[in-house]
This record gives structure tokens, C-alpha cells and sequence, in this order.
């Protein structure tokens, strides 16, 4: 099956018992034992739970992977990655990745007695990075909320070479757009509370993996810190995942004539692909599309502040990747977690905003745009 119709039917009604074409929500936390030593396929819900169970075999089925893990959110499912670190391991990243991954790094891996480098450009990335306590990559492209590119295949190939792992941060292109795993990395995270559930009402995380030693191991630290996803919410992914490809399809041609509406009032739009020849190369051989995340600096002639209140179709506010077009302003949302210094290291700028594009009529985006930003100029 093409990964349109495995969206929608990779739940088989033939998995439970009345042949139910979605599948049943088990809220059960415990199961009967038959007698004494002999074990069924679910005992206690933290450990497996079938409706878990399915939307984990649906990932799996995405992302051509052995092993899936579902989460409770995707920060649970970054940081049960970064439960595979030993004392003393050092990770390298992107420089602006997501903000609650950086809490991560700037907020626990000290204690934890690991250590970590943010990496300007992750295309530039060589052997001089990689000392001998490096054991994972972490990469997320594109990035947040730059929408830099970061070339999987040539960094997997690096870190191999050197004995680390490569994980990718999937979350704004997902398995539709972009299959990391077969791009080389040993790891794919998500945060399914974005595109892979669609709708902005329900927080969910994802891990997978084709290598074994990895994935057994992640099913030990699923069941030991518990940072399961709920019956409930499973069964809410599920419902998610099957529109996927058609949100997707909806929301990438919409920020094409998003994009191409800002570059006719002089606004210079980040997206993946933008930053250079080189990254729009890496996009499209590694990715289908672009995604529905940009970010723009709005010039000096507009006010901010006008400019956002007066838009009536973004409202502001984190996240990204639901049905609805929604707006946010990275330095004071969502890399608040930053210095201000790194910030401005990065590229993070306080006329810096980051859209991600809904579904809606691309007609009413535009003319909602056009209107904000002739409040925003006229009153500058
Ligand atoms: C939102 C997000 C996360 C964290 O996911 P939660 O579900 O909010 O915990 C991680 N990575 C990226 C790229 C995100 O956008």
C-alpha cells in the first residue's frame, strides 16, 4: 500500500473482536492472568495496551519501522531518547532547534553529567565535532523556527563513521514528507500533537527504530519512567493520522501562495529550502515538500504589535501543524528558553514571527495578510 491508503486502513478491523472498522479504546489498567506463569499478550496498561498497541503498529507501518513507541507528548518522547545517554556522553544538534528540546540540554543535561554542542550549520558539520564522547546527533530539519535544512543522509554517514547515533526530529514534515529512516538515521521522534494528529486538541509523542538493541532498550525506558500515551489519545491519533496526506497536500499549497504573497510586499520568507541553492538541493531530494512552517522578519516600516492584533485568521499562539493557520512570535513564545544572546546568535530576532499555514481558502489567508499589514504601515 502507498502511504495515502496506509494512513487510512493500516488498522486492521480484523484485530478486534467484533471486527469494528476503527479501533476500540481499552481503558482497562490491568488484565486477568490466566494461572500462575502463564502471561497473555497484555498484563498491566503502562507496559501494553492495545489501543497503544494500534496506533504504535500504524506508525510503524509509516515509517517502514521494526520498533514504535507512543508518548505521552513529544518532549517524553525526546527525552526518552535521551535515556539511552550514559554519564559522560556528549550529543550535537542544530543550533535552533525546538525550544523544549533546549530546556532539555540547558536544564538537565548538566545534572545528568552529559554534555552537548549546538552546531551553527549542520551542513558544515565535519570529524573535528566528533571527540570520542560523542554518541548521538540530533537533528531537526527543517528547523525551528529558521526552517534551515540539514542534509540526513551525508550527517548519518558522518556519525556512523565516528560510532554515533543519529536521531531525527521529524515533527514538521513527518513519514508523508520525508522518511529519515531510510535516509540512514537510527531514530526517528515526533511530536504528535503537531501534524500527525492535525486538529490542535490532543498532546502525543512517537520513537522509532529499526535497530533492536535500541528499541528493546526503549521499551524498558517507555515502562520505567511511564510516560505513556493515554488509551483515549491513542485512539484521537489514529483519527488524525488518517487525514494526513490531504491536510498536508492542502497546507503545502497554501504556503506556496503564502510565501509567494510576502515576496510581492517585500518580505523575505524563510522555508525549507530558502536559505541557499545548497539547502533547496538537500529539500527536494529528501523531501517531498516543503512543509507548512515559515517564519518572516516583519521590515521596520510595519508595527508588530498592530500587525498581529490585526489579523483575524492567525490567531497568535505556539504550536503548529493543526487544521488552523495560527501565528507566533519565537523570541518571547516558543524559544523564550534561550538567552537573549543566543538568541541573537541564532537569528532569532524580536521582529521575528513564525506561521504555520492551515487549511483554509488560500484567498481569505492572503487578503487577511494584505489587510493586516496595511493597519500595521498606516498607522507607523
Ligand atoms: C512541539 C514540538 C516538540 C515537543 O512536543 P510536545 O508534544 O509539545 O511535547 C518537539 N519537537 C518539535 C519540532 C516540536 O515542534
Amino acid at each position: 500500500m502507498k502511504i495515502e491508503s496506509l494512513l487510512v486502513q493500516g488498522n486492521s478491523p480484523h484485530n478486534n473482536p467484533y471486527g469494528a472498522i476503527v479501533p476500540p479504546i481499552f481503558l482497562a489498567s490491568t488484565y486477568i492472568q490466566p494461572a500462575i506463569g502463564e502471561e497473555q499478550d497484555f498484563a498491566y496498561s503502562r507496559g501494553g495496551n492495545p489501543t497503544r498497541n494500534e496506533v504504535e503498529d500504524l506508525l510503524a507501518q509509516l515509517e517502514d519501522a521494526q520498533y514504535s513507541y507512543a508518548f505521552a507528548s513529544g518532549m517524553a518522547a525526546t527525552s526518552s531518547v535521551f535515556s539511552l545517554l550514559k554519564q559522560g556522553d556528549k550529543v550535537l544538534l542544530n543550533n535552533n532547534i525546538y525550544g523544549g528540546t533546549f530546556r532539555y540540554l540547558d536544564q538537565l543535561f548538566e545534572q545528568r553529567g552529559l554534555a552537548y554542542q549546538l552546531v551553527e550549520n549542520f551542513n558544515q558539520l565535519s570529524e573535528e565535532h566528533f571527540d570520542p564522547a560523542v554518541k548521538l546527533v540530533f537533528i531537526e530539519t527543517p528547523s525551528n523556527p529558521l526552517l534551515e535544512v540539514t542534509d540526513i543522509k551525508r550527517i548519518c554517514e558522518l556519525a556512523h563513521q565516528h560510532g554515533a547515533i543519529v536521531a531525527v526530529d521529524n515533527t514538521f514534515l513527518t513519514a508523508y514528507l520525508q522518511k529519515t529512516l531510510a535516509l540512514g538515521a537510527d531514530i526517528v521522534t515526533y511530536s504528535a500533537t503537531k501534524y500527525l494528529s492535525g486538529h490542535a486538541d490532543l498532546i502525543a509523542g512517537a520513537v522509532l527504530t529499526n535497530d533492536q538493541v535500541i528499541g528493546e532498550r526503549l521499551k524498558i525506558i517507555q515502562n520505567t519512567l511511564g510516560n505513556i500515551l493515554s488509551p483515549f489519545d491513542s485512539y484521537s491519533l489514529i483519527r488524525g493520522i488518517k487525514t494526513l496526506a490531504v491536510r498536508m497536500d492542502r497546507q503545502i499549497e497554501n504556503t506556496h501562495k503564502v510565501i509567494a504573497f510576502l515576496h510581492s510586499k517585500a518580505i523575505s520568507v524563510n522555508f525549507a529550502g530558502a536559505h541557499s541553492k545548497e539547502e533547496a538541493a538537500i529539500q527536494s531530494a529528501q523531501a517531498k515538500g516543503i512543509g507548512a512552517v515559515i517564519s518572516f522578519e516583519l521590515p521596520e516600516e510595519y508595527d508588530l504589535a498592530i500587525f498581529i492584533q490585526a489579523l483575524k485568521m492567525f490567531p497568535l499562539a505556539v504550536s503548529l501543524g493543526g487544521v488552523e493557520s495560527l501565528i507566533c512570535h519565537p523570541a518571547s513564545m516558543t524559544h523564550e528558553s534561550y538567552s537573549k544572546e543566543l538568541q541573537e546568535k541564532i537569528g532569532i530576532s524580536d521582529r521575528l514571527l513564525r506561521v504555520a499555514v492551515g487549511i483554509e481558502h488560500s484567498e481569505d489567508l492572503i487578503t487577511d495578510l494584505a489587510q493586516a499589514l496595511v493597519q500595521a504601515k498606516g498607522e507607523k
